[in-house]
């Protein structure tokens, strides 16, 4: 049987679920959260229950503006983007994503339309426009935002090279925003920058305008090269530009758990951040790469799917984590 039909038949059996007659059998089927696995059942029992997310998460202090960034392409910063700013509006939060990336993957991903001539990111870096003029409300999420990025955003690393104060139009954007603040029901509890797979003009600008940033590592051979780069880019801004930027955050995704290979990866990768790399692995898994061509989530595509509970349980621990902050 595919993946796609053990997801798809309710009568199959999947390791990850009880039937109703367990749940019968057994106490209360949401008693315990106490481990990953735990959490995992019981979002899963929720999702194909059809049950929302009644676990809020605890909401930050004030707006968290988080980075996604890594200069390479193809690690999966958009997919993360997407899925945890999905995964934490599903459980409460407030979300703006900012789609910085030209080929405007995150917008596809998120449903909104990114058609030229659409208010984006755009607008708002080179001509000024202000954020509340260029944001979207996802169709169907309630509390989940988007800036999205229109094709002419590939123009904007070079027009924006004349451009007075080039590297912080962002941050003067989202400072203006009155829904990035401490106070308010309706103010923001994360915006998400999706980056584009360089350290040019875009990124600058999101690391400029950034709290924090969330590094994707792709659990695969050359997943460290180039890291070295990012993180003296990250320090020159931080001397000169932005005092407050901090990496908090390092998700592995794409990790194939078959393999010895990921795993070296993934220690490596452990040992080299330590506390800022998330439990919550994301593994490799077809259900999250088709998504995206429904204009869907995996969270939404296939709520149930190993994918989904890893994006919610790393945006659980992301949330929690930040909470401590
Ligand atoms: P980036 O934004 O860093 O360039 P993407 O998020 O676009 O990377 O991901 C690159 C490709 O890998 C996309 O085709 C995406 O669908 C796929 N992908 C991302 N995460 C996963 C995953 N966990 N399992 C399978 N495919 C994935
Ligand atoms: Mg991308």
């Amino acid at each position: 049987m595919t993946d796609q039909q053990a997801s798809q038949d309710p009568g199959a059996v999947n390791p990850y679920v009880r039937t109703a007659g367990d749940v019968d059998a057994t106490p209360p089927a949401f008693d315990d959260t106490t481990t990953p696995l735990a959490r995992a059942i019981e979002a899963e029992l929720r999702a194909r229950e059809g049950l929302t997310f009644s676990d809020p998460l605890p909401r930050p202090s004030r707006t968290r503006v988080m980075v996604v960034a890594n200069q390479k392409g193809g690690v999966g910063k958009t997919t993360s983007t997407v899925n945890l700013a999905v995964a934490l509006a599903k459980h409460g939060q407030r979300v703006l994503v900012v789609d910085l990336d030209p080929q405007g993957n995150a917008s596809t991903a998120l449903a909104v339309d990114h058609r030229r001539g659409t208010p984006s990111s755009y607008e708002v870096l080179v001509d000024g426009m202000t954020i509340a003029e260029a944001v979207h409300p996802h169709p169907e999420i309630p509390g989940l935002y988007v800036v999205p990025a229109t094709i002419d955003l590939a123009g904007a690393e070079i027009e924006l090279v004349s451009v007075v104060a080039r590297e912080s139009r962002l941050r003067k954007a989202l400072a203006a925003y009155e829904l990035i603040s401490e106070e308010g029901e309706e103010r923001l509890d994360y915006v998400l920058i999706d980056c584009p797979p360089s350290l040019g003009l875009l990124t600058l600008n999101a690391l400029v305008a950034g709290d924090e940033m969330l590094i994707p590592i792709q659990a695969e051979y050359y997943a460290l090269e180039g890291l070295g780069q990012l993180i003296e880019t990250v320090e020159m801004v931080k001397a000169h530009l932005n005092q407050g930027l901090s990496i908090t955050t390092i998700l592995i995704t794409m990790y194939d758990g078959r393999t010895n290979l990921a795993a070296g990866v993934a220690e490596e990768v452990r040992e080299h951040f330590r506390e800022q790399v998330l439990k919550t692995a994301i593994p490799r898994s077809v259900r999250v790469s088709e998504a995206p061509s429904y204009g869907q989530s995996v969270i939404t595509y296939d709520p149930g799917s190993p994918g989904a509970l890893s994006y919610l349980e790393a945006a659980r621990e992301m949330a929690v984590k930040g909470a401590g902050a």
